[in-house]
């Protein structure tokens, strides 16, 4: 019986069907091993009958962009999160193409294409809202990448990651073991070199290589570490994971917009509440969130704690809901309590409510960038929805209609009623704003206090000029 024949098949504790090898086959056993690399390992090939991948769960995108490779005589597999997805019975958030044709071979062969990336350069394939990232298999390099300049940072961070390579060259370069398996659509085995299989059935993420070099080379990957952890629901393995509480710092060294990426995908991937405990955890979350990180780590149990939970809590449930979810109103929960200290302090200061959460919210907004980076249309919207809430305070006169008309009204009042949920606003004031917006005209009008009645001023009687004027 052969490697693969050996194998037996279970279902997967999420109910998908994970072959496994048997018991006391102890070649390429690899799951108690904590550094593996190039050439430590015989790959394991598990033909069709013996995995659960089926083609009718590959989209139609990614099996054209697949068939379109093989048939020009690349080698073409998928690779990455869509096989370990698929192999946990989970659906895949995209996927993602592994092949030998080269950037440029691969734009030949698709008109609808697009080569993107400079530090890492690969293709898009697109078909209608449809992606498909099309990678050329990379080897490890030298520090020469052949442009003269330099692929490595002076701490070891990878500049540049374009040497093109085998398959087998492209397997260590991958992150995690379980996202490094390999579908081949010419005859739709798995390929495996990581013992990435034994690690989907264990629940373990675990780096390929040397934790520290490979953060290290990355520092991105410790979020990843994170993400994958708590969206999957797996444990990182031990020597991963002892270089996360060493190494965290490094992500200072991640540029703004790569981290406001990561952080969309941190918590707008269905598993936000997960995330952001493991990312306090772990210590990381402070070098998202700078402010908040320092806010939240003199009130442990309180409400901004709650506040960014509930926040959370709800983003998760609206993703499940197939609800749309926007940056501006994560970020403005993600950054509250911050910014409501600095409008308190301003306030003390004599400023006026309105003034004091304008000048705060600006401040929030532009400090924050110097951690991650926010587009602005993301900013704008956010820091809208907290110039409204000194505002739902006025309930006199034209102000609340006013309010009401609002663009940003409804994401601000909702934001209001998470205040409330955890103590942070008055109950009264968000149940008054749930009133207002459900009664009609008349009962409005009565729940509405008269303006002040303007004071008028009595008109100032001329002073007769006097016999010097002139
Ligand atoms: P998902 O798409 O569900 O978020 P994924 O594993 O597919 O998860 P992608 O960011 O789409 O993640 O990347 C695809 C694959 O590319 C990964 O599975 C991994 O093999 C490789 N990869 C991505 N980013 C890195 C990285 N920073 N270092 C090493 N390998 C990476
Ligand atoms: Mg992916």
């Amino acid at each position: 019986m052969n490697g693969a024949g050996r194998r037996a098949l279970i279902a997967s504790r999420r109910g998908g069907i994970i072959p496994i090898r048997e018991q006391g086959t102890s070649e390429n056993n690899v799951t108690n091993q904590g550094d593996i690399g190039p050439g430590s390992l015989q790959p394991v090939t598990i033909p069709r009958p013996e995995h659960a991948i089926s083609r009718a769960s590959i989209s139609s995108s990614a099996l054209k962009v697949l068939y379109r490779l093989k048939e020009a005589g690349f080698q073409s597999f998928l690779v990455g999160g869509g096989v370990r997805d698929l192999l946990l019975g989970r659906e895949p958030k995209d996927f993602d193409v592994g092949t030998d044709a080269t950037p440029d071979e691969v734009r030949a062969l698709f008109r609808n294409c697009r080569l993107i990336g400079r530090r890492f350069r690969l293709a898009h394939v697109r078909y209608g809202r449809d992606v498909i990232e099309v990678a050329t298999f990379r080897a490890r390099h030298d520090d020469e990448d052949g442009e003269g300049s330099r692929a490595h940072s002076d701490d070891g961070r990878i500049l540049r990651d374009n040497v093109y390579g085998s398959l087998e060259d492209d397997v260590w370069r991958r992150d995690f073991t379980v996202n490094a398996l390999y579908y081949d659509i010419s005859d739709f085995s798995v390929v495996d070199y990581v013992g990435g299989l034994d690690d989907l059935k264990t629940g373990t993420l675990r780096l390929i290589g040397d934790p520290e070099q490979r953060y290290r080379e990355d520092p991105v990957r410790m979020l990843r570490a994170v993400r994958f952890a708590a969206k999957l629901g797996f444990l990182i393995h031990p020597d991963s994971e002892a270089a996360i509480h060493e190494l965290g710092h490094l992500l200072n060294d991640i540029p703004p917009a790569r981290l406001f990426e990561e952080i969309m995908k941190l918590f707008l991937g269905g598993c936000a509440v997960g995330t952001f405990e493991l990312l306090r955890h772990y210590n990381l979350f402070r070098y998202l969130f700078p402010m908040t990180d320092e806010a939240l780590s003199h009130e442990e149990q309180g409400f901004p704690i709650t506040f960014v939970l509930r926040a959370l809590e709800n983003t998760d449930l609206r993703l499940a809901e197939d609800k749309p979810v926007t940056p501006a109103f994560l970020y403005a929960a993600l950054l509250w309590e911050p910014a409501r200290l600095r409008a308190n302090e301003l306030l003390e200061e004599g400023a006026s409510p309105v003034e004091a959460m304008q000048i705060a919210g600006n401040q929030l907004s532009s400090e924050q960038t110097q951690a991650t980076s926010l587009p602005k249309r993301f900013s704008m919207p956010m820091r809208e929805i907290w110039n409204l809430q000194p505002r739902f305070e006025r309930k006199r006169g034209k102000a609340p209609y006013r309010l009401l008309e609002h663009p940003r009204f409804r994401a601000a009042y909702d934001f209001l009623l998470l205040r409330a949920e955890v103590g942070e606003a008055p109950a009264e004031l968000a149940r008054w704003w749930t009133d207002f917006q459900t009664l009609n005209e008349a009962e409005r009008d009565r729940m509405v206090d008269p303006a002040p009645k303007k004071r008028r001023r009595r008109p100032r009687r001329r002073r007769p000029a006097t016999q010097t004027d002139g």
